[in-house]
């Protein structure tokens, strides 16, 4: 394209430098083809490259841009805290004041740490689970993302029970072997693993709104018998809220559940746009982190002033215009614009909601719970399609298993732009396939 000159003299330069040109592989562009664009600016829902092309943006940073981008207040309280100091390395206000505003939110959850990022936030639950349980095994579910450290970037495939497979080189087999991978949906193997060895898992981890893979929303059922079994033997349940947290409400999916896990992680809007993850429990469960306990776990950035003040001025924001009412009535409103076109579509597809998240499943029949459940030709479909949108400017997720985001800066008028430019794209990518 002629007008995206600078955006791809800048991608090359970042090939030259930087693997595969980015800081996070889905970033790349590998799922959907084609290269990335290069943004110089974010402006509540819109996003601006280096060409000067506007985007309508519903991947919102990939989940912590709740209010859109550059929201005043958050400019202004990032602003006002540097003026003060970036880091201190010793325990600020506004860090107090974001761990208040956690513990007085989620259920059940009395203590919280700050870290940097979703991934140290879901790596230090699981240390800490494995500190105070005195086991090493962990039970994940595939399809569940819960950042990149090594004992978790395991999501082996379908099969009843699988025993952890490396998704990644480099990380060792004997570290591996430590998770299990269960399949979503599925009481009865959940049950058998923990009746064959219950007495030594650590933890089970799961996203409670799976929205690293699709977006699978589970049966109440299903997340009860995670409750009820990890009680039952002695094993912790950790809810890694990183995408969920603040976004569906402030207690987050347990809240909307009614179900209390032992530890929860934060990441993504509990930072407002900065680097801030968080893991919270019980105190007697927090009580044995580093330095009253024996689980060492540190952070030479952990709780800035700077990341804090963006944190808490987003939650304030959130707080005091009722924003998550606002978040899920807009969610509704996309509904309606959508379900009746997506039902005419030429080709197979559905929305898939909850609150703000949302999903474009490339494929008819009932919403999948779980990844075996996909249809395969899905991503070739949503392909397709993401280009359509793009030359609308439209920009999406670049995979067919990455979830929209809605923020506060979206208006019904943004809502009737994607549903106008949606139509169009699915009647080419319908002539494509
Ligand atoms: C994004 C995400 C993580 C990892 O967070 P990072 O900040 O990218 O390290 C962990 N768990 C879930 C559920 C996530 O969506």
């Amino acid at each position: 394209m002629s007008d995206s000159e600078a955006s791809k003299e800048w991608f090359q330069r970042a090939t030259r430098c930087i693997p595969g040109g980015v800081s996070s592989p889905v970033r790349a562009f590998r799922a959907v083809g084609g290269e990335p664009i290069v943004f110089a600016r974010g402006n509540g829902p819109e996003l601006t490259d280096v060409d000067g092309r506007r985007f309508l943006d519903f991947v919102g940073s990939w989940g912590p841009l709740i209010l859109g981008h550059a929201h005043p207040e958050v400019v202004e309280a990032v602003c006002d805290a540097s003026r003060h100091g970036t880091t201190f390395g010793a325990p600020c206000r506004a860090e107090i004041e974001l761990a208040e505003l956690v513990v007085d939110s989620y259920p059940g959850i009395e203590a919280v740490r700050f870290v940097s990022s979703g991934t140290e936030a879901t790596m230090s639950a699981i240390r800490l689970a494995r500190g105070v349980t005195g086991r090493d095994r962990i039970i994940k579910f595939a399809g569940c993302y819960h950042g990149h450290a090594d004992h978790l970037l395991v999501a082996a495939g379908s099969g009843l029970t699988t025993f952890g497979q490396p998704d990644s080189a480099g990380v060792p087999a004997n570290f591996a072997s430590l998770t299990q991978v269960l399949d979503l949906d599925d009481e009865d193997s959940l049950e058998a693993t923990f009746s064959r060895e219950g007495d030594q898992i650590a933890a089970v981890i799961v996203e409670p709104v799976p929205a690293n893979h699709g977006l699978l929303v589970q049966r109440r059922e299903f997340l009860e018998s995670l409750r009820e079994q990890t009680r039952k033997y002695g094993a912790l349940l950790i809810f890694d809220e990183v995408i969920s947290g603040f976004r569906l409400g402030p207690d987050g999916a347990a809240g909307r559940y009614e179900i209390t896990p032992d530890l929860v992680t934060f990441g993504k809007v509990i930072g407002g746009g900065l680097p801030v993850g968080a893991f919270a429990g019980r105190r007697d469960l927090m009580d044995v982190l580093a330095p009253d306990g024996p689980v060492y776990q540190a952070g030479t950035l952990s709780g800035n002033p700077v990341a804090m003040a963006a944190g808490l001025a987003t939650l304030r924001v959130l707080e005091a215009s009722n924003g998550w009412r606002q978040l899920e009535r807009l969610g509704h409103e996309l509904e309606i614009r959508l379900r009746p076109l997506l039902e005419a579509a030429p080709l197979p597809v559905q929305l898939v909601r909850q609150g703000s998240i949302f999903w474009l499943c490339m494929q008819g029949g009932p919403a999948p719970r779980s990844p075996q459940q996909f249809d395969p030709n899905a991503a070739d479909r949503y392909r397709l399609m993401f280009h359509s949108l793009l030359e609308r400017d439209i920009y999406l997720a670049p995979s067919a298993f990455e979830v929209g985001f809605l923020s506060l800066a979206h208006q019904e008028s943004h809502l009737d732009e994607l549903a106008v430019a949606l139509e169009q794209a699915l009647g080419e990518a319908a002539e494509n396939v």
